[in-house]
């Protein structure tokens, strides 16, 4: 099983210079669209990444003997006949496998407590009622609150799809039920509830799966994000690098192509129509759909000429989401198996108190506090196939919350070369990483020979997100009652896919390619 296929590079030639549809970025948003549009309606799709792989966050990256996954660590919802899977099935070749990670997908560590999520939403109310048995009533609470943002939303997000005279007469209904929830804070519905500050905590420890504390995150992420692994934690057999090989397959298909090396400088727009993409070498390649998985800072910011973002009003827009948190990542490579080493499959989540609000600004505050969370993850034990792939070694993952602030000094500055400081600090990061690792997975430092430090520089030069940004756009309460984050613009011929239309995470971007694919083709693919 490889993910090492070699992706066509733009500087080696473009066949055409019109296509049916062109993609700006080539992660799961932009992907899932081109396969749709490719499978249902014949369209030839062009898909222009900048990065030299495709894939965006689902892509991996080689080493001697290794290979990591950059924005996949584990997935829910992809037990067999679930709706995610068919989801994936209406977009790839049919050779993508998932693995079930067992009957505990998150191990976290609160202080000095520590807390299983177990599979199943019936195991994790016991386990939970087990652990804080005199708060089952608000442990019943939760659980019914999530299942209201779960039917809620889905009407919340069909409304993204439907045309816009739909939307005008009948999107206030399809969106109020949600917004009932997505206005307050995960903090706010937790304190109605009346949880214990250690049940709080407990409870929000996968904020790291959505990027934002719960004092500032809406509720209704975190229990989408939450009931999202109620069904357990599934991985992509040979990696997350197998995602896009899977896909690209169903567009070249139907003629179309994934050109990586090939930057999108700006949307062109005559007449006040999307109708092509100039790349950074001056050519134009033209299609009267042009999609955007770039997020919506860089494509209203950047690729949309400004007097068009101006006119149509999303220059202000923009002034009312922010940049979700951006992320430093350690890769550390073992010389020794996941077997040998009895790695765990599931994740660790490491948190130095109750008070994860507190941490995270304690940590903007001053770079030498306590790392707000440690996210360990072990894909060589998750994936079936590592040790046949890379006989004799494993890998591992940390990743940590780490402010743009302590790095936008060497903004600007060029990849491997960003100066001495620059290595010192990471330097420091490493080890300090390195140090929590001791703490918790203690027979691995004897067996690292290699670990290399990943900064929202990296994530910019690499994804193109311009502050290192982890998820797109925060998940704060006021995001989800902004309107136009959706698949269709005001700019004709111009439409959004990827996690900024829905949410965040591999289903987010899954369901934004759908989404905006719904809307194009006038069907429900939601099914
Ligand atoms: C460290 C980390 C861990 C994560 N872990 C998980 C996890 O375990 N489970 C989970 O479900 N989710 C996880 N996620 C989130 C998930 O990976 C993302 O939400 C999702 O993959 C985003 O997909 P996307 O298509 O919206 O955007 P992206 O994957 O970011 O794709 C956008 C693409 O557009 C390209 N692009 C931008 N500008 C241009 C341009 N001008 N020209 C050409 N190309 C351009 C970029 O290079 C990029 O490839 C993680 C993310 C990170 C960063």
């Amino acid at each position: 099983m490889s993910t090492r296929r070699n992706w066509a590079s733009y500087k080696r030639g473009v066949t055409s210079e019109t296509w049916d549809a062109i993609v700006v970025g080539s992660g799961l948003g932009g992907l899932a669209v081109a396969a749709h549009l490719a499978r249902r309606a014949q369209k030839r799709v062009l898909v222009l990444e900048q990065h030299y792989v495709a894939g965006g966050f689902t892509h991996v990256f080689h080493r001697p003997g290794f290979e990591w996954d950059v924005g996949v660590h584990y997935v829910g919802g992809m037990q067999p006949g679930s709706f995610l899977q068919r989801q994936f099935a209406a977009i790839g070749d049919g050779s993508l496998e998932w693995t079930d990670m067992g009957d505990v997908y998150d191990e976290v560590h609160v202080g000095n407590e520590a807390f299983r999520f177990p599979k199943g939403r019936r195991a994790l109310r016991e386990a939970l009622v087990d652990r804080f048995p005199r708060e089952e009533s608000a442990i019943d609470g939760y659980f019914r609150a999530i299942a209201e943002v779960q039917k809620s939303s889905r009407f919340y997000f069909a409304e993204k799809a439907v045309p816009a005279w739909v939307a005008t007469v009948g999107g206030g209904l399809l969106r109020r039920s949600l917004l009932r929830w997505s206005d307050r804070t995960t903090h706010d519905v937790l304190s109605e509830l009346g949880t214990s500050p250690l049940l709080s905590a407990v409870l929000t420890t996968q904020y790291g799966d959505y990027g934002m504390p719960p004092k500032l995150s809406s509720f209704a992420i975190h229990a989408m994000v939450a009931s999202h692994y109620f069904h357990g934690g599934y991985y992509p057999v040979g990696g997350s690098g197998r995602i896009a090989e899977s896909v690209a397959p169903v567009i070249e298909a139907a003629g179309g192509a994934v050109l990586v090396s090939a930057e999108v400088k700006e949307i062109v727009i005559e007449e006040g129509r999307a109708c092509g993409v100039r790349m950074q070498d001056g050519k134009v390649l033209r299609a009267p759909m042009i999609i955007s998985d770039a997020g919506v800072d860089l494509t209203f910011r950047k690729l949309v000429p400004k007097s068009e973002s101006d006119r149509h009003g999303y220059t202000e827009h923009l002034k009312h989401v922010a940049p979700s948190a951006s992320h430093i990542s350690l890769y550390v490579g073992l010389n020794k198996t996941a077997a040998e080493l009895t790695l765990p499959k599931h994740n660790l989540w490491i948190y130095p108190h109750e008070d994860h609000d507190r941490a995270i600004a304690d940590a903007e505050k001053n770079p030498d506090a306590p790392l707000p969370v440690v996210y360990v993850s072990f894909p060589s034990a998750k994936d079936p196939s590592f040790a046949e792939r890379h006989p004799g070694r494993a890998t591992l993952e940390l990743v940590t919350v780490a402010p743009w602030g302590w790095f936008s000094t060497w903004d600007g500055s060029r990849w491997k070369k960003r100066g001495a400081d620059y290595d010192a600090l990471k330097t420091k990061l490493t080890e300090r990483l390195l140090s929590t690792l001791d703490k918790h997975v203690p027979q691995a430092r004897a067996h690292v020979t290699h670990a290399e430090l990943s900064t929202p520089l990296s994530t910019k030069h690499f994804a193109a997100w311009e502050h290192g940004e982890i998820y797109g756009i925060d998940h704060g309460p006021a995001r989800f009652r902004e309107k136009w984050l959706k698949p269709q613009t005001k700019i004709p011929g111009l439409y959004l896919t990827g996690q900024d239309v829905v949410t965040c995470g591999v289903a987010g971007a899954l369901l934004g390619g759908s989404i905006c694919a719904s809307a194009i083709l006038k069907k429900n693919l939601l099914t």
